[in-house]
């Protein structure tokens, strides 16, 4: 009988150890791979194309094999009105999913001929919530009150550590033994979650040695990160963005086929009772799918499309116009950091003018207007009852 011998479809500990510890030249990136080739038996000649230095991904990688190439489009141009991105924008999205593009393109040129998305930063903070162990609820709410009368000192430790990052506040939470703190910070262009948990170790440790608590864990899960949380989609973290826009009526019905009224209601009974029935934390059409892919292109930790799908899409009736608008509590990008460095990435951050210093707010304002293209394409195209044609027409 022909058997798998199970024992061999795991690497063994001393093969893991010694592919990760071989370097980051090209050789050895190259040397792995063949390792890797050898022990499945499947060959990877388009994973070994790698268009630029691996010593680059240094900081984004570990045994690295090569790179996963993703189709990109672009959108646009997209006017957006924003207090940082002013003007026509060409967005990047690297994604699998055909239509998705087609779809935010539609969206993204109905809202330039209807003279811009209005887009703004409305709270920008970055958390980290750590938890340590009292010895009871009340030696926790003491430990509580020594932070709150003592942040300047728990400040200056966790910003001790960087010299962006800035600690705004430190939120406690207290069940039984167990005291979190939300600690929230300004990460100035970087989206801020390394920054934010070197800083957050440091400040702990100062609680820990003048409180007697405990740290249990740097991140409680009162964060929240790379999970969905009420949390998150009330209070907000990273930046919290807001988007609108007027389409006039007659460039909707011309260029979408709806009709400002069956937009609307599109909107209220999916987004509004649809989400509520279900218990959705995303009262909104899809606005993971825009996220996703411009997260990618950009450089983006893409884990983050959970806290970023919790937006809030509204649309009205308003003197026979369709009046839309996206709230997005958890828009966590950057543009210096993570993915950022890596050169297509970078590349996709300049098309937007985003690369660097000063950026990372208006790349957050375009985020907002593109999740508003797809959102309003998608309601549109919901309302018009052309889904699932357009799916089969350009993604089967
Ligand atoms: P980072 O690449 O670790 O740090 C950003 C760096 O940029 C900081 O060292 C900062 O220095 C420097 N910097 C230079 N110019 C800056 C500017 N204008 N604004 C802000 N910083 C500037 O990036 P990060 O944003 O903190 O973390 C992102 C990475 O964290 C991603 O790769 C993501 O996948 C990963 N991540 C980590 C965790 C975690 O728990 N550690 C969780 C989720 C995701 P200073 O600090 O000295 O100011």
């Amino acid at each position: 009988m022909g058997q798998v011998n199970y024992y061999h479809a795991v690497p063994s500990p001393e093969m893991t150890q010694g592919l990760k510890n071989r370097g980051r030249t090209r050789e050895d990136m190259d040397e792995r791979r063949h390792a890797v080739e050898e022990f499945t038996g499947a060959r990877l000649p388009t994973i070994a194309e790698c268009p630029f230095d691996p010593q680059l991904a240094e900081k984004n990688v570990e045994n690295m094999i090569g790179t996963m190439p993703v189709p990109l489009g672009f959108v646009g141009p997209l006017l957006v009105r924003g207090d940082h991105a002013n003007g026509e924008f060409l967005v990047p999205m690297a994604t699998t999913e055909g239509a998705l593009i087609a779809s935010v393109n539609r969206g993204s040129s109905v809202i330039t001929a209807a003279g811009g998305a209005t887009a703004m930063v409305v709270k920008d903070e970055m958390t980290r919530g750590p938890v340590f162990r009292a010895r009871d609820v009340r030696h926790a709410a003491e430990a509580a009150r020594w932070v709150e009368e003592n942040l300047n000192e728990v400040r200056a430790a966790a910003e001790a550590t960087t010299r962006r990052g800035k600690l705004l506040s430190a939120t406690p939470y207290i069940v039984g033994r167990s005291l979190f703190l939300r600690f929230a910070y300004s990460t100035g262009d970087a989206m801020g979650m390394n920054m934010a948990t070197i800083a957050s170790e440091a400040a702990a440790r100062l609680i820990e040695a003048r409180t007697g608590t405990t740290l249990v864990s740097v991140s409680g899960n009162m964060c929240v990160d790379k999970k969905p949380s009420a949390l998150n989609a009330i209070a907000g973290r990273g930046k919290t963005v807001l988007a609108d826009v007027t389409v006039p009526r007659e460039l909707l019905e011309s260029k979408m086929h709806a009709s400002p009224e069956a937009v609307a209601e599109t909107c209220y009974r999916k987004c509004s009772i649809g989400s509520a029935l279900s218990a959705s934390l995303g009262f909104n059409a899809h606005v993971a799918n825009m996220l996703a892919a411009a997260y990618i292109a950009t450089g983006q930790d893409p884990a983050q499309v959970v806290e970023g799908s919790m937006g809030t899409t509204t649309a009205e009736v308003v003197d026979g116009d369709l009046y839309m608008s996206v709230r997005l509590p958890a828009i966590e990008v950057g543009t210096v950091g993570g993915g950022t460095r890596l050169p297509a990435q970078a590349e996709a951050l300049s098309m937007m003018g985003c690369l660097g210093d000063g950026k990372a707010v208006k790349l957050a304002e375009i985020m907002g207007a593109v999740v508003l293209a797809g959102e309003l394409s998608t309601l549109c195209a919901q309302a018009a009852g052309q889904l699932g044609a357009a799916h089969s027409r350009l993604g089967r």
